[in-house]
């Protein structure tokens, strides 16, 4: 049975990015894999954090998990800090990532904006990122095409340890959708929808009342040209309302582009307004049901022994090949 990992950092809320990018193909992969899915707030600190929003935050993303469908029976749930072999097979592979290919990480550029007061957590969050994965020997990464850089990285970690140490570690790959793969910004449609976002105009959270949904979509961006076409480079709005649709409502982009042939972007936009409440509505409901439970830190502790054990395997490994006592 293959090995699937993958994490989602707890800061601020879920957007439908994170969902449809990455935590639809957690639920499908629960039963045909053995899964690990982790809520990583030790990457939240890379960015500094209120604490006591941090704690809530972090139980916030293990009820959207269960809420959406993630069934602790079947996949493994937990929270990274609750399995100290991260921070240890973090600092492992420090030092063997060099300088060079993390100063060539697009995120770390792209959050730093070229600062130097950053923190260096921020700079090497992409070694954390490996030792997360590499931790529990994943075949499988279900991410977003954001993370595809990450994902490269951590394979040639992987592969780096193997040579010079002996082989340990499973040399993991990403799993990335073709639809879906990247949502882009609802107000900004040529960059992706993102949790760091200025304008809540961006993204639509997991969370969002109807009312409230309807008023993002309606001011998302799209073009003058009002004939829809899925066309991600000339027309990253339309396209990106497609993309929404066509998962929410489970029909093809082919299908919905006859569909609205001669029909403009206002019926475009009440129909995915439409599909995405319908979508959101009994997770939300399932959500404030289970975040309000104690099986949640009953969930959450099970899930973080069962981590415990591999990852303490792994660790351990790591370190009898590289003479670490
Ligand atoms: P930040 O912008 O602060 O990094 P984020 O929205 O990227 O936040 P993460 O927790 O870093 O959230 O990512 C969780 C998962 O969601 C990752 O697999 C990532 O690739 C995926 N993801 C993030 N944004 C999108 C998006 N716009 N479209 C598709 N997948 C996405
Ligand atoms: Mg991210």
């Amino acid at each position: 049975m293959k090995r699937v990992f993958s994490g989602v950092q707890p800061t601020n809320f879920v957007h439908l990015g994170n969902y449809l990018g990455a935590i639809q193909q957690f639920v499908k992969l629960q039963d045909q894999a053995d899964c690990y899915y982790c809520v990583v707030n030790l990457h939240a600190i890379t960015i500094p954090r209120d604490p006591q929003e941090l704690r809530e935050k972090t139980l916030d993303l293990a009820a959207m998990y269960l809420a959406v469908g993630l069934d602790p029976k079947k996949a493994t749930l937990f929270v990274q800090s609750q399995v100290r072999a991260h921070s240890e097979a973090g600092w492992l592979l420090q030092c063997l990532a060099r300088i060079g290919e993390l100063n060539r990480m697009i995120q770390y550029k792209e959050k730093s904006k070229g600062s130097d007061s950053v923190v260096a957590g921020l700079y090497t969050y992409p070694v954390l990122q490996a030792a997360d994965i590499l931790l529990y020997q994943a075949d499988q990464v279900p991410v977003g095409e954001d993370q595809k850089q990450h994902i490269e990285l951590t394979r040639e970690l992987a592969e780096r340890f193997n040579r010079d140490y002996g082989h340990v570690l499973t040399v993991p790959e990403a799993l990335i959708q073709k639809e879906g793969a990247k949502i882009m910004g609802l107000d900004e449609p040529e960059k992706k929808m993102s949790k760091s976002a200025d304008s809540h105009f961006n993204y639509i959270t997991m969370l969002d009342e109807p009312k409230l949904i309807e008023k993002k979509l309606k001011r998302a961006v799209t073009d003058s040209e009002n004939i829809v076409r899925y066309d991600p480079e000339t027309k990253p709005g339309v396209s990106n309302l497609l993309v929404l649709y066509s998962r929410f409502a489970d029909i093809s982009i082919c299908e919905l582009e006859r569909k609205y042939e001669g029909i403009g972007y206002g019926q475009l936009k009440k129909d995915v307004i439409e599909a995405t409440i319908d979508h959101l509505t009994p997770i939300q409901q399932r959500y404030h049901e289970i975040r309000l439970s104690d099986e949640l830190i009953r969930i959450l502790q099970q899930g973080a022994e069962k981590a415990n054990e591999v990852a303490e395997q792994t660790v351990r490994k790591m370190k009898d090949a590289m003479g670490i006592l």
